[in-house]
């Protein structure tokens, strides 16, 4: 038996060196990702419940990794958070989508998800004016999404960047909403334009009571504090359904459109031709 605990040992042991060297050469990797241009963003529509129009696009970040294939955010954006990667990665992302943006005929809204790391330095207000002089657009079309978890670090540092950002007249999402620590409170201290309800909570809402009545006090929330509401993840037409009847304002999912490139988007950044 004491032989046998010691090969486990070995065992955990070897499993662990293999780990600590993959994301040591994740690491490596991802310092140079930018230069290699080895990312994309894709789209994913934003629709506004009651007319079915597309009033704009999240941006999502994939990583095409030369020996791995495509890495899913949720691998690589913890690692680059702890890097400092995330800095360059994210004013990347925030210039890309303003120049992406900038080409739209129509003046669709761009979401662009902000990591807790850059709300947190001291050059992101400063980085959003340049992006956006750059780029020409209409400051009300750029729409930052800030989950919770990317306020408590710092709260007044956090405070006084969103605020020099909304002066710059760009919007502010709430992202994730419910899976956080005080989502009431900071719905009061923070200046957010629009709610964006986790996905888990409108997964089945049409069969599920606990879940409608959650939603229903989401929407009757946003409605009292004037902020409209967004529904992420609607998968089924009767989630759709369910939020029209309960007048929710906007819906983004697989069933309006799963990310893809913009070019696969055209037809609504496009004005529609003549004649
Ligand atoms: P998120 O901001 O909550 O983004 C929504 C995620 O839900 C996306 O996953 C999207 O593909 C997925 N999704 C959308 N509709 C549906 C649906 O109907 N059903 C299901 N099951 N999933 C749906 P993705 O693209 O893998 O991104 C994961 C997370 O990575 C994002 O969550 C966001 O937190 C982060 N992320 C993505 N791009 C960026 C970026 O440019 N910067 C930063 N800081 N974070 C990013
Ligand atoms: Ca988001
Ligand atoms: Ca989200
Ligand atoms: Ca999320």
């Amino acid at each position: 038996a004491k032989s046998e605990g010691r090969g486990t040992y070995r065992y955990f042991e070897a499993a662990l060196a293999v780990q600590i060297r993959d994301r040591r050469t994740l690491e490596h990797d991802l310092r140079q990702a930018i230069g290699r241009g080895e990312f994309v963003l894709l789209y994913q529509p934003q629709m506004e419940v009651d007319t079915g129009l597309v009033v704009g696009f999240e941006a999502l970040l994939r990583w095409n990794h030369p020996g791995r294939g495509s890495v899913p955010p949720d691998r690589f954006i913890p690692i680059a958070e702890e890097t400092g990667a995330i800095l360059a990665i994210g004013e990347w992302v925030l210039r890309e989508t303003c120049r992406e943006a900038a080409r739209w005929e129509r003046p669709l809204r761009v979401a662009v998800n902000v990591s807790a790391v850059q709300l947190h330095s001291p050059a992101f207000a400063q980085l959003v004016q340049d992006v956006l002089a750059e780029s020409g657009i209409d400051p009300v079309r750029l729409e930052l999404e800030i989950t919770e978890t990317a306020l408590i670090r710092d709260p007044a540092r956090a405070l006084a960047t969103l605020g020099k950002v909304k002066a710059l007249g760009v919007r502010i999402a709430m992202d994730d909403f419910g899976t956080g620590y005080a989502s009431l409170s900071n719905l009061r201290a923070f200046p957010f334009d629009k709610i964006k309800i986790d996905r888990s909570f409108i997964h089945a809402v049409d069969i599920n009571r606990e879940t409608a009545a959650i939603m229903r006090a989401v929407l009757g929330l946003g409605r009292g504090l004037g902020l409209p509401v967004l529904a992420e993840g609607v998968e089924t037409g009767a989630e759709l359904a369910f939020l029209g009847a309960e007048a929710c304002q906007e819906a983004q999912g697989f069933l309006l459109g799963r990310p893809a490139p913009i070019e696969e988007f055209r037809e609504h950044t496009r004005l529609p031709a003549d004649g």
